[in-house]
């Protein structure tokens, strides 16, 4: 039974003296069995984030936005996995908007996804088309390109492992208030199944959570966890709002209570 998965990116928002409250909020609002937790604060609110969920609320975990593809060097200003152990458990790998102001490449994301296992931290690898893909019918072989790129040197038992989860995040979608459908969004989880079979996953594809992200919202959340491929949200612009988050948890956890009665 694959996990139901609810994931703030909370993205460049918040400071550090109001982030702690902000998770504290959030965690209060959304105590429901069965659901993973994870907030993304920026990497300077990480310490305070830890810190007050550990002391309100341990169930929700933390993740960092972003890592870097080398251990330690010269890359002022960046952030390395090493740097991330203890203060975050999950983080971002190749989000549409690292891609679109960084230039971040699939091998580079790959290379981050290699320095985050190996740090012991847990991958949310971000994958998603154009609009103008989408519209010339090549959704699918983008996603597929970006997930060969990302994926094809890695060890799939590795990644399997260290619990990876991928996102598939339309990027016409994202922070615009247009949302995929539900459908498209879940035939998406399907070739993104097919796409790790051809890359060597086996048996171990079936196991990988999807999550969908693109202006998700309590309103709209019901229409993605409708549907059995897609195992959860990763929620932007929404995941600020305490009442959005409320709504969108208590709506994964029926999922969830599904999921486990299906199973018992
Ligand atoms: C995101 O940042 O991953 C995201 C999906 O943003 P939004 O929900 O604001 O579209």
């Amino acid at each position: 039974m694959r996990p139901v998965v609810i994931a703030a990116n909370w993205k460049m928002n918040t400071t550090p003296a109001d982030a702690g409250e902000l998770a504290t909020t959030i965690a209060g609002r959304t105590r429901v069995q069965g659901v993973t937790r994870v907030i993304c604060p920026p990497f300077v609110s990480l310490a305070v984030v830890r810190d007050a969920l550990a002391a309100t609320d341990p169930g929700v975990a933390v993740g960092a936005q972003d890592v870097h593809h080398e251990l330690a060097g010269a890359y002022t200003g960046d952030i390395s996995a090493p740097m991330l152990v203890g203060l975050a458990g999950w983080v971002i790998v190749g989000h549409s908007e690292r891609r679109r102001d960084h230039a971040e490449t699939d091998e580079r994301i790959g290379r981050k996804l290699a320095r985050a296992v190996e740090a012991g931290l847990r991958p949310i690898l971000c994958v998603g088309e154009q609009l103008a893909d989408r519209d010339a019918g090549r959704a699918v072989a983008v996603v597929d390109a970006q997930l060969g790129g990302a994926l094809g040197d890695h060890d799939p038992e590795a990644l399997a492992r260290a619990g990876m989860v991928i996102a598939y995040e339309p990027v016409w979608a994202i922070g615009t208030g247009r949302n995929a459908l539900g459908s498209d969004a879940a035939a998406m989880a399907e070739a993104i199944r097919t796409t790790l079979v051809r890359l060597g996953w086996g048996a171990s594809a079936a196991d990988v959570p999807i999550l969908y992200g693109g202006s998700v919202t309590a309103a709209n959340i019901g229409e993605f966890l409708a549907e059995p491929s897609i195992d959860g949200a990763l929620v932007g612009g929404a995941s600020l709002k305490p009442d959005e988050m409320a709504g969108i948890v208590g709506r994964a956890g029926v999922t969830a209570a599904a999921r486990s009665a299906a199973t018992a």
